[in-house]
């Protein structure tokens, strides 16, 4: 007999994508960003003082949540820092679901969002999108204490008309996440409907469009009284200092930020283009990586096999809608060219 409660021995826990030790393979599975973090961030890492180590972090973590705040023009008490996004969606999947209640997310999306339901003895409830991953309006009209939105969706990196998700707050009485986790590759945010809406609590990262996934810090942005109750159910000291350093060190070059921005949105111009060119069918994306869809099932696994042979590695999920893609990262140019001419080999190899 298991010691775990039932739905913790009968749980299919998240799997991460592979993350190899060393450098041997060009990653393009699991949305990293391809460039440095700003210089300004070394900096900081550099010049921390160790003797401070010895010390707590603030657990409010005043300092990083004022400069988030002057940003975006919210106030400190709007914000929670959390240890990556992912901490902050446990977080709030604890406050906010119930055992037995029901937390309903888009399929596909992001496959946390049932094992956090889960975890907690919640009831997941995941609804189709419809055709080119677009809402459907059950999803829009379901009743849920929690609902799980992605925006932009992963790991389709398509996206949904402002007014669609305006209209899902307001037919909608629990609380809603929007997970913005990718939102600073795309052309809109949900930024603007968080005044008027006391249900929305916003998700965003440093470990995309800042390059800092190994630093592990994420933020949530929601209406006053909902940060208030989240900071009873967080760890006290959830974010370490060397962390919440780099962190506003990383807020505070705009420069650097959007010429990264402006660097992935190019290569992910380009590298639509030549999947396309290569008769791959290419979901739009609003994100820094590109759902590409190949003509079975077998030839996406064949792909990713060859791939791999050349060192490079992207995303492959066997579930149904995506058993036929592929889940590709934007990397730097020259990464790009390698991808492109390891896909026109592979092409090359299929039709002899
Ligand atoms: N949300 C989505 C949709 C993601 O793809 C990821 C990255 N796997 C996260 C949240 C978590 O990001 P992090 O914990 O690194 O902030």
């Amino acid at each position: 007999m298991s010691h775990f409660r039932n739905n913790i021995a009968t749980l299919n826990g998240y799997v991460p994508g592979y993350q190899p030790v060393g450098d041997e393979f060009l990653k393009l599975n699991t949305n990293e960003n391809p460039y440095p973090p700003t210089p300004g961030v070394v900096e900081a890492l550099r010049s921390f003082d160790p003797a401070l180590l010895r010390l707590y972090p603030d657990p409010a973590l005043n300092s990083l949540r004022d400069r988030i705040a002057a940003l975006l023009g919210l106030k400190r008490e709007n914000i929670l820092v959390g240890n990556g996004s992912d901490e902050l969606l446990t977080i709030i999947t604890r406050c906010f679901a119930g055992e037995g209640d029901r937390v309903v997310f888009p399929d596909p999306s992001y496959s946390l969002y049932p094992v956090l339901a889960r975890i907690q003895g919640a009831l997941p409830a995941a609804i189709p999108l419809g055709e080119d991953f677009s809402l459907t309006e059950e999803f829009i009209s379901a009743p849920a204490r929690l609902k799980f939105l992605a925006f932009p969706n992963s790991p389709t990196g398509t996206s949904y008309p402002l007014a669609t998700v305006k209209r899902m707050l307001e037919a909608s009485s629990g609380i809603v996440l929007v997970d913005e986790a990718y939102a600073d590759f795309a052309d809109e945010n949900c930024l603007g409907l968080l005044r008027d809406h006391p249900n929305l609590i916003i998700l965003r990262t440093f470990s995309k469009s800042y390059g800092l996934a190994g630093l592990r810090v994420g933020f949530a942005l929601a209406a006053a009284e909902i940060v208030a109750g989240m900071m009873k159910v967080k760890d006290s000291y959830n974010v370490n200092r060397l962390s919440a350093s780099a962190a506003e060190a990383a807020l505070e070059d705009r420069d650097h930020f959007r010429a990264v921005i402006a660097g992935v949105r190019r290569e992910r111009e380009r590298l639509a283009k030549n999947l396309a060119r290569l008769g791959f069918r290419v979901f739009p994306s609003s994100t820094n990586f590109i759902l590409a869809r190949a003509g079975s099932p077998e030839e996406a696994r064949e792909i990713q096999r060859g791939l791999k042979e050349r060192r490079i590695l992207v995303r492959y999920f066997d579930l149904p809608r995506l058993d036929d893609c592929l889940r590709i990262t934007i990397g730097t140019p020259e990464a790009m060219d390698r991808l492109i001419r390891a896909l026109e080999e592979i092409r090359g190899e299929e039709k002899k």
